[in-house]
């Protein structure tokens, strides 16, 4: 290493992150290097972050374009690139009206403002937002008060009020939580943080039926699922219902933080000065958010992550069937993961890192991946096989 980073982060990094004992500094398609010059297939991409892998011609064209240009100016002034990714958004997904910011918390901050203002005009002053256990929303107070597991609020409490938690795929009990209070329902269709868990699609047509007898919003984070992961642009599409309210981020600007709220007409209830950001839908951002909506959408990569996820589980079911320590692979499009009979995921992830493999682990027994959408038969062979060696060393 040039210099020992791991000592410079222990003295001068808040140590809120467990890493792996690799120092990054390239990437190009599906592979990183590190310092070293060893290379890794990257079955994570910054956590379902780079859609079109690292340093597509695309995205890495965009910044630098827009960066000659302008980087940044205030919301006082119209700014183009803006403009052009909220088109994009609503023309291509059941949403009327955007706001953008800069991550996936603060899309779901945003929402949950959003779903009260709501409640105000709508629902006699309701505030409350129901959520479902195993659902992660992000790390503010606000969104770990809405994430339904208990780890990331113990250390944090009181949380702010405001928030009922339920059993996921449930629907008695959102019915039975729901009071004159409730203004909206917040939940992923397909869980990611807690190892990729899809909803039962008869639940979400419930939820969306509920929603409409009650007058609540129904708002689907799809910070995770969105930008073609799941084998349609956004994952609702899989389950035939449209949400009022649905919040993107991480794809979404190809590696460039963005976030974005989306509401339908009738949901998009903020006026003048209910909501603001500094650096929402600065031009940058929106730059790299165009150019990788565009090259997703005209380029087949939907379909790509569709079938590539496809091929992605029927390998993982074959390792299952070979090797008994796995115990269960779920997956829908590029969004999979693999259960353990045992404690094993961090051994296993750390196996495959010396192997030049990069996964993730999402619990004690449970893998994650979620690669770039642009990846190749090739490239899952490869990981598979990978995968295979490591699971036979467990
Ligand atoms: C990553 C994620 C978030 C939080 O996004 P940040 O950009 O880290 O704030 C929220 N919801 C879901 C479903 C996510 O996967």
């Amino acid at each position: 290493m040039t210099k020992n980073w791991p000592d410079i982060e222990r003295k001068y990094f808040m140590s809120t992150f467990k890493r792996l004992p690799i120092v990054l500094v390239r990437g190009e398609g599906v592979r990183v290097w590190d310092e070293e010059g060893k290379s890794y297939l990257d079955m994570v991409a910054g956590i379902a972050v780079n859609v079109l892998g690292h340093g597509h011609p695309a995205v890495v064209n965009a910044v630098a374009d827009q960066a000659k240009k302008l980087i940044h100016v205030s919301n006082y002034y119209y700014s183009i690139p803006q403009l052009q990714l909220a088109e994009l958004l609503v023309e291509n997904s059941c949403g009327d009206r955007v706001f953008f910011c800069n991550s996936g918390a603060e899309a779901n901050e945003g929402a949950i403002k959003l779903a009260r203002k709501f409640g105000k005009i709508h629902r006699n002053g309701a505030f409350e937002v129901i959520t479902v256990s195993g659902s992660f929303h992000g790390r503010t107070l606000a969104t770990i008060a809405a994430t339904g597991q208990a780890k990331f609020q113990e250390p944090f409490m009181p949380m702010p009020a405001g928030f009922k938690n339920v059993p996921f795929n449930d629907i008695e009990a959102i019915k039975r939580e729901t009071t004159p209070l409730t203004c909206a329902i917040l939940i992923e269709c397909i869980q990611g943080e807690s190892g990729v868990h899809p909803a039962d699609p008869q639940y979400i047509k419930d939820l969306r039926r509920w929603c409409d007898e009650q007058g609540l919003l129904l708002m689907l984070d799809e910070i995770q699922t969105g930008m073609g992961r799941t084998g349609k642009f956004l994952a609702y599409e899989n389950y035939g219902i449209e949400p009022d309210v649905f919040t993107m981020a991480k794809g979404l600007g190809g590696g460039v933080p963005i976030g974005a709220l989306v509401a339908r007409e009738s949901a998009a209830c903020f006026t003048l000065s209910d909501h603001g950001s500094t650096f929402g839908g600065n031009p940058l951002a929106c730059a790299a958010g165009v150019a990788t909506v565009e090259h997703i959408l005209n380029n087949g990569i939907v379909d790509n992550a569709r079938i590539m996820g496809e091929l992605l589980l029927s390998g993982l079911r074959s390792l299952q069937a070979k090797r008994s320590i796995v115990r269960e692979v779920r997956g829908v499009g590029l969004m999979v993961a693999l259960d353990l009979q045992q404690d094993k995921a961090h051994q296993l992830v750390d196996s495959a890192l010396s192997k030049g493999l990069i996964l993730a682990a999402t619990g004690p027994s449970t893998i994650r991946m979620v690669p770039a959408l642009i990846i190749a038969k090739t490239d899952i062979e490869e990981a598979i096989s990978k995968l295979d060696e490591v699971l036979a060393m467990l």
